[in-house]
Formats: structure tokens, C-alpha cells, sequence
């Protein structure tokens, strides 16, 4: 495809035919947004899962208008360029061609597969929530906040009375604000508690990042300011051991005093609730990376994609963006996703690339107030289930490694099966991880980011898929 004359000589110095955006969250749209400036005409493949574009943030936005990035990617289709959109559409696998790539495409809507073929690629596939293991956490109503939000969001669903939020990490307050707001909507009544492992006095930590981000603290403000009026109860310090269950249904949880490493003090308090979320921060999603063999290292305890500057990964033509670079929030997902594309273009971004400086720093500070140590492994009995898919128990796996020599999730998974049922050790194999860190004697285990992730085929697809 040819380059039109443009004013920006770099711009029309590059020479792009196929871009393919994996991921339409705000990493994706918003490298969409500059893609669409570009006076090349594009040719534009964008991929969700989802039936819906937005990603983990705006999946319940209404309409299709996108407010931090200023942009309806449905009417901003300009003419000079050409988008197909493959919403509901899953990759599961990317073979690298001469000069480009060969997408594989699964609908998540009857058998149907196919394959587009492009000679750049923008992944921004995000993150999934992380939660840990405690007593009864497979049980019927204990969720994920995030699946809370969704329900009480997307459906207008508040499905508790006595809501406890139990978890570390600043998720559980736009969550609360959710669930108070679509009750307010409902006419119903409903009791919120949050119940944090780490002391807010930690904020103070992360004091220069505030500083350097002025509209965090009005956000923070905001939601301590909700919080207070809308009745929003906080206990900080304290990490749930269990969830009680009566006739059938929740009745309560069990919660014990942690010191800031998550180690669990004598004890335990029981609090009354009939519903319970947790939320432990976010896991990057590896799935795609690791079928590229993108390179990857550890970052605050998470496995993430290697990037340069521009975004750039260690393979040509491939450009990383959003939470799979680093757990940092849409803000600076945004930020990454507008860099990849104008370095694809051949722009250069020096101010994107300062609020990037800026938004790292705050979401780094973050990882730092809200630490996710392995001592949570010393609240867990043996019997509590790790792996729910294959229901391994806590003391199979710390067996794995005393009687059998596992030395990381992969080893453990070999002897266990903890991580080969349908998740594919999406919910446990960090939790996998850090048991046997902890069970070892060193502290350390054996886990390699470039090889622990591996699945070669990255979705569903199914037998009559595969053979088309
Ligand atoms: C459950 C949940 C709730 C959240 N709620 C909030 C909130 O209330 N407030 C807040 O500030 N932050 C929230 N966050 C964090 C926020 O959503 C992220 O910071 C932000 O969305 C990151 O943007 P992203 O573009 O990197 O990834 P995402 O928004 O996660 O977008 C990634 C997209 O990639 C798609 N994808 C992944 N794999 C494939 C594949 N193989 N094929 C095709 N498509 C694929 C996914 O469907 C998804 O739409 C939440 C995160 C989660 C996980």
C-alpha cells in the first residue's frame, strides 16, 4: 500500500501494510486513535475476545464513546483507512510468516475459525484478577471483585445483603462505589465492607508520586469522600482465612491480623456477610506472549512482557502495550498503547514518554504499598484447595516439593496437575509459584518467565477449528 504525501516526513517514511491491534481495551483503542491519524492509508485487523470493545475498563460503557481518549472508534473509521473489527474472536495462536505474521482466529460464537495476515502487530491483551486460596473460596458466593462489579454494572445485580470485599490493593474501592451506586439505583439496601491487608498509613509512601500526579489524589480524595458518605466500612490489617458456611449458604468469614509481609498473627475474628469478593491485584496476561516467544522477565512478582522505549518487544514488528508490559491501570495503558503506534508510525513521542515516567512511578509506588508477599502461604492449611479446576489441595503441592523435588509451578503442575485443567493455571499457577518459593529452603524456586507460561495453543478452538 502506498504512502500518501504528508506533511509529517517521518510519518510518510514508514511503510505499514496490515497492522493488527490484539486487544481493543484502552491500550488498543488507544493505539487505534493514532494509527487513525496516520495520513498512510492503514489497513487495520482489531481483535477482542469480547463482543464488546472497551477491554477490563470500559467493558460497561454505554454507547461507544471512549471519554480519556477523546474518541468513538465506530465513527472515527476515516475513509483512507481500512478497519475490520473481530470482536468475540479469540487468537489462539500467531505464526510468524516471511515479513509478517498469520493470525489464527476463534469466534466464540459457533466452530468458526480463520486467519488474517498482517506485517505489524499491537498486543495489548491486559490482565485477569489474581486471587488467593483460603478455606471455602471455591464455594458458592465468593467471587472475584471484579465479577461483582460486572454483576452489579452491567446487569443492575447486587447479589448479597452484607457484602465483605476482602483482598489488598485500591480495586476494592471503585468496586464498593459500584455496588452502592446500582443499590442506590434499585431502591435496595446494602452493606459494604472492605477488608485490607495493608494500613492506609502506607500512602504516604507513594507521596512523591502523588505529587508528580496531581489528579490521583482528587481521585483518592474522591473515593475516601464516597466511601465515608455512603457508609463504606474499612478493616485494614486484616487477611481472611476462611469463609463460614451454614445450611448452604455464607454466613461469614474468618479474618486474622497480618503484619504488612501478609503473616498471620495469632487469632482470628469472625465478621458476619452472605457474600464474599476478593481482590489481590491483577495478573498480566502471558498467554500470547509466550506463544511468540516474546521475551519476558519479572516485575513486582508478575511476569511481563520486555519492552524498549517505544514499546517495542524483542521480536520485529511486534509492539507490546497496557497490563501485559506491567500492572499500571488504563491511564497509563493508554499512554503505552499511543507510544506503540506512533513508534510503528515512525513518531516520536517525547511527552507521551514523560506522563509515562510519571504514570510508572505512581503505579510502581503502588506495588510498594500494597505488597503481595508469599507469607500469605502461612495462613493456608493443607486441605484448603489451590488449583480449583483439579482440586489440589495446598498440602499436595508443598508436598510436591518436600517428597518430590518440585522446584516451581511447572514441576509442581507435573506432579501435581494443580494448573492443567480448564483454566490452564490462569487462577492458580502464580499461587502454584509462590507455595513452593515458600516450601523451599532457599526461598527461591526455579521458575523461568520465558518458559513457565507456555501454552501453545492460547483459546478455545475446537477439533473441527483446528482441522479447517
Ligand atoms: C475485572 C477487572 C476490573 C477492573 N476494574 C477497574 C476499575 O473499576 N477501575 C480501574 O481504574 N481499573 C480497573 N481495572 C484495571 C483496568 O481495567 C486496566 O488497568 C485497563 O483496562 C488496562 O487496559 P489494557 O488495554 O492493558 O487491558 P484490558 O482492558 O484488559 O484489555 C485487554 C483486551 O484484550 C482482549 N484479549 C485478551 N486476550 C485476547 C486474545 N487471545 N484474543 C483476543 N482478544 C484478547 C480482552 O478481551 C480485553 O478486552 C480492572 C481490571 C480487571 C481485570
Amino acid at each position: 500500500m502506498s504512502a500518501r504525501s504528508s506533511g509529517d516526513s517521518l510519518d510518510s517514511a514508514a511503510s505499514v501494510n496490515g497492522v493488527a491491534i490484539i486487544g481493543a481495551g484502552p491500550a488498543g483503542l488507544s493505539a487505534l486513535h493514532q494509527l487513525l491519524t496516520s495520513s498512510q492509508s492503514l489497513k487495520i485487523e482489531m481483535i477482542d475476545s469480547q463482543v464488546r470493545i472497551g477491554g477490563q475498563y470500559w467493558r460497561h460503557q454505554e454507547g461507544s464513546e471512549f471519554p480519556a481518549i477523546d474518541f468513538d472508534p465506530r465513527k472515527n473509521s476515516a475513509q483512507s483507512h481500512e478497519i475490520t473489527w473481530h470482536l468475540a474472536s479469540t487468537v489462539w495462536q500467531i505464526e510468524k510468516l516471511e515479513g509478517g505474521f498469520r493470525i489464527h482466529l476463534a469466534s466464540n460464537v459457533g466452530d468458526v475459525t480463520s486467519s488474517v495476515e498482517v506485517e505489524k502487530i499491537i498486543i495489548a491483551t491486559g490482565a485477569s484478577e489474581r486471587t488467593l486460596p483460603f478455606k471455602n473460596w471455591t464455594a458458592p458466593g465468593v467471587m472475584s471483585a471484579g465479577a461483582l462489579q460486572s454483576l452489579a454494572k452491567e446487569y443492575q445485580v447486587i447479589p448479597g445483603k452484607r457484602i465483605c470485599i476482602v483482598g489488598s490493593g485500591v480495586f476494592a474501592m471503585p468496586v464498593a462505589k459500584s455496588i452502592k451506586e446500582t443499590a442506590k439505583k434499585m431502591g435496595t439496601e446494602v452493606e459494604v465492607t472492605i477488608i485490607e491487608a495493608q494500613s492506609m498509613t502506607r500512602w504516604w509512601r507513594n507521596s512523591l508520586a502523588f505529587l508528580l500526579n496531581p489528579s490521583k489524589i482528587f481521585e483518592a480524595c474522591g473515593f475516601l469522600i464516597f466511601m465515608k458518605v455512603n457508609g463504606v466500612k474499612r478493616i485494614s490489617k486484616r487477611m481472611v482465612r476462611g469463609v463460614k458456611i451454614e445450611a448452604g449458604g455464607i454466613v461469614g468469614l474468618n479474618v486474622a491480623r497480618v503484619r504488612s509481609d501478609l503473616r498471620p498473627e495469632r487469632g482470628v475474628e469472625f465478621l458476619p456477610g452472605d457474600l464474599v469478593a476478593t481482590s489481590f491485584g491483577f495478573i498480566p496476561d502471558m498467554t500470547l506472549a509466550s506463544i511468540l516467544g516474546l521475551e519476558r522477565r519479572e516485575l513486582s512478582g508478575d511476569v511481563v512482557v520486555v519492552v524498549n522505549a517505544n514499546q517495542r518487544t524483542s521480536i520485529d514488528g511486534i509492539w507490546a502495550a497496557g497490563e501485559i508490559t506491567g500492572i499500571g491501570g488504563h491511564e497509563l495503558a493508554i499512554t503505552e498503547g499511543a507510544i506503540a503506534a506512533r513508534d510503528l508510525l515512525q513518531r516520536r513521542s517525547p511527552l507521551l514518554k514523560w506522563r509515562r515516567v510519571r504514570q510508572r512511578l505512581f503505579t510502581r509506588g503502588l506495588t510498594k504499598i500494597y505488597p503481595v508477599s508469599n507469607r500469605w502461604v502461612e495462613s493456608l492449611d493443607d486441605a484448603d484447595i489451590v488449583c480449583r479446576c483439579e482440586e489440589v489441595t495446598a498440602g499436595e503441592i508443598k508436598e510436591s516439593a518436600h517428597q518430590l523435588g518440585a522446584d516451581s509451578a511447572r514441576t509442581a503442575k507435573l506432579f501435581t496437575r494443580a494448573g492443567m485443567g480448564l483454566c490452564q493455571g490462569r487462577i492458580c499457577q502464580r499461587n502454584v509459584k509462590e507455595i513452593i518459593d515458600f516450601v523451599r529452603s532457599d526461598g527461591k524456586s526455579a521458575s523461568d518467565p520465558n518458559r513457565e507460561t507456555v501454552r501453545p495453543i492460547g483459546g478455545v478452538v475446537t477439533l473441527g477449528g483446528l482441522s479447517d
